[in-house]
């Protein structure tokens, strides 16, 4: 077999938010593939960055007070700590605000002006003349013009499911200051995405084997229309000042869109590895290459990187992506992930929880299988397969054997000559046969397949077991060289195991190698068996159970949530830049009607106490004068002493839907204020000033 030289990447999470279950599934998707890869001897790199651009961070930032610099620097810490936590191991994990970025944005686009690619047009845009910038669509609001909803978007309409262009919005307003906006014109840069030139390189490019999924490359003929049809449009790759980006070289105060330096971010990112290993650029990146390229996404993103990607690579001269591997989103227990029902779970608070990450990679493996297909995290079932496959199945054939070898042999494998060890076990337990086609699952990234050969081999070592009943022979000193023998296979079948599993399981892996007293496992070495003699370590504890009771307090966690005013929007799985201007919600404005939806009420804090088994909770009772007592559970456990709670006056949201909790029922909100991401610890509950009255009504 020859080594190949292959380059992944994951999509560039963008630098606005916390890593979620979501995005995790592509990660660790993308991981154990390049493990794999690794394993078998080639030459495999794994790059990502964060994607630091656009509308969406220079306001963010501008609201914390800090420079956009400041912003993606920390969150570039906190996504390289929640991916490190996960075992997702990035070659290099750059970020788009780099020097070699911006070399590869300016290099890019230059070369595709030079081929009369890029086009200057004037274009009216809404702008808002208080903030004195330009409004991308999702940063407008109005009346929808076809059915007259109010507070829409600038693109569609979420009532009545419109799609319109931001300048048919009636009454309109920036999401921003609220100010009307102006229609002003503005120069803007086109990539000519409808230059025949392209779209006929796209038609064929995009049915090319291999490129696409059939799911994926269907739906390209349906965009790219039929032969000799026009239906691409050309894409606008400029924004006008302020914007945080790189300037276009020689259009001063105009900016690359974000989503024109983001793909090329992977360039960019991949320099810098270089740079750090000596490795040849130009060899993967090169018109002729002969590396290998590959772009795991999610399907939300398959335009920009099956449309504008390869088009502005190949006619910038470089070479196009071997393939792009598109997934699913997730979903969890059946829907959508939501903060009420507190499925949208963050990686920090799974780590934090003392979850083992290695338990979700597999789950994750498991219900993949190379398509585009959404993935759904059942909570029940996750409990259930990791505690049947993991423990049940797969760690306990290492626990079983290794006290006899300790305690009956020293510590050392059956001492017969290896060929002859090697074909009994081959007869008893045929692992070692399996491997190529495992191995062929793991390539066509369908892990669900790998695993289940796996599971099934790892009946057949429990089938085994149970014939030979170990815990028998040791009872009778005649048996002692078949139980010798019976421990050996045993301990060779959890080490072939642990081969096929160590793509999913790195960290899992490399303890059972330290217990087998081994080098670190690749794929060739499923042609061997473990000599004769070779001398085992002591079994030390390898996985935990999952207890139910965890997965409980895990969505509890995300489900407390104190103050969500303040909250992000809820989010959709995807990680990108047009998903993430949807978190700009938060700054839009709501009418005065809206606000009058919510009853907020003065209310003294009768009673405090500590809930059992709750980490972060305390049960209050809340005196609402004249409306009776409410009992509520609010997540301040850590900011505050119940003793000095009781008699204080608080505000709570007294019309909140009652949610049935592990606990009780909790029958309102009670308002705190926290520093949302921000650098002050803490949590304050409100008080109004004296003289309130339990049960007054706030407004
Ligand atoms: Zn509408």
């Amino acid at each position: 077999m020859t080594a190949r030289q292959i380059l992944v990447t994951s999509a560039l999470p963008y630098a606005n938010g916390a890593i979620h279950l979501g995005h995790l599934v592509e990660y660790i998707q993308t991981d154990i593939w390049v493990r794999f890869q690794k394993m078998r001897g080639h030459e495999c790199w794994y790059v990502c960055a964060d994607d630091t651009h656009g509308t969406p961070i220079m306001l963010r930032a501008e609201k914390e007070g800090i420079a956009p610099e400041a912003l993606i620097a920390r969150v570039h810490g906190e996504h390289s700590r929640d991916f490190a936590g996960f075992h997702v191991a990035f070659d290099h994990y750059g970020s788009t605000n780099s020097e070699e970025n911006r070399f590869y944005a300016e290099d890019i686009y230059l070369k595709l002006k030079t081929a009369g690619l890029i086009e200057v047009r004037s274009i009216e845009q809404h702008y808002d003349p208080v903030k004195q910038m330009f409004l991308p669509d999702r940063f407008i609001k109005g009346e929808c013009p076809k059915c007259g909803a109010k507070d829409q978007y600038g693109d569609s309409c979420e009532s009545c499911g419109a799609a319109y262009a931001p300048t048919e919005l009636k009454n309109p307003y920036s999401a921003v200051s609220g100010a009307t906006p102006e229609l002003r014109s503005s120069d803007h840069y086109f990539f000519k995405l409808s230059d025949p030139r392209c779209q006929d390189f796209l038609r064929r490019w995009t049915r090319e084997p291999g490129r696409l999924q059939t799911e994926a490359a269907n739906k390209m003929q349906e965009w790219l229309g039929t032969e000799g049809e026009q239906k691409l449009s050309d894409w606008d790759i400029s924004r006008d000042a302020p914007y945080f980006g790189f300037e276009i070289p020689g259009a001063p105060g105009k900016y690359f869109y974000v989503w024109h330096d983001a793909p090329i971010g992977y360039m960019g990112s991949f320099k810098s590895l270089c740079a750090q290993r000596g490795l040849d650029f130009d060899a993967y990146w090169q018109k002729d290459s002969r590396a290998e390229l590959y772009h795991f996404i999610g399907k939300d993103i398959l335009y920009f990187h099956s449309l504008f990607w390869p088009a502005e690579l190949e006619h910038a001269g470089y070479r196009t992506p071997t393939s792009v591997f598109a997934h699913g989103f997730l979903t969890v227990d059946g829907a959508k992930m939501s903060k009420s029902r507190g499925t949208f779970i963050t990686a920090e608070s799974y780590l934090q929880q003392g979850l083992n990450p290695e338990w979700l990679r597999y789950y994750f493996a498991a219900k993949l299988n190379g398509t585009l297909e959404d993935l759904d995290l059942n909570l029940d079932d996750f409990v259930a397969r990791v505690n049947s496959d993991l423990i049940g199945k797969y760690v306990n054939i290492a626990s079983r054997a290794a006290g006899f070898i300790a305690k009956r042999f020293n510590g050392r494998l059956f001492h017969a000559s290896h060929n002859h060890l090697r074909d009994t076990f081959d007869r008893d337990l045929p692992l070692r046969e399996a491997a190529e086609e495992i191995a062929g699952h793991y390539e066509a990234r369908d892990y669900g397949r790998a695993l289940r050969r796996v599971m099934a081999l790892a009946d057949l070592v429990n089938q085994f077991v149970d014939k030979h009943q170990p815990w028998q022979m040791a009872k009778n000193v005649e048996h002692e060289e078949t139980l010798h023998y019976v421990c050996t296979a045993l301990i060779n079948a959890f080490r072939l195991l642990t081969l096929y599993l160590k793509p999913v399981l790195p960290h899992l892996a490399k303890r059972a190698e330290e217990f087998l007293n081994i080098a670190p496992l690749s794929w060739a070495d499923a042609g061997y068996v473990l000599p004769a003699d070779h001398p085992i370590n002591p079994y030390e504890h390898l996985m935990g159970r999952i207890d139910p009771k965890q997965i409980e307090a895990l969505v509890a966690a995300n489900r407390e949530s104190l103050a969500p005013v303040s909250e992000p929007s809820p989010q959709r799985h995807a990680q990108h830049q047009q998903n993430t201007e949807d978190k700009m919600q938060e700054q839009t404005h709501i009418s005065i009607d809206d606000f009058a939806k919510i009853d907020l009420r003065v209310a003294r804090i009768a009673n405090a106490e500590h809930v059992d088994g709750a980490d972060k909770l305390l049960r209050l009772t809340l005196d609402l004068g004249s409306l009776g007592t409410r009992q509520v559970f609010a997540g301040i456990k850590s900011a505050y002493d119940p003793a000095t709670l009781v008699g204080r006056l608080t505000v709570m949201v007294a019309n909140l839907a009652p949610r049935k909790m592990k606990f009780g029922l909790s029958e309102g909100m009670v308002l705190a204020a926290s520093d949302d991401g921000g650098d002050v610890p803490g949590l304050f509950i409100l008080s109004p000033d004296s003289g309130a009255a339990p049960g007054m009504k706030v407004k």
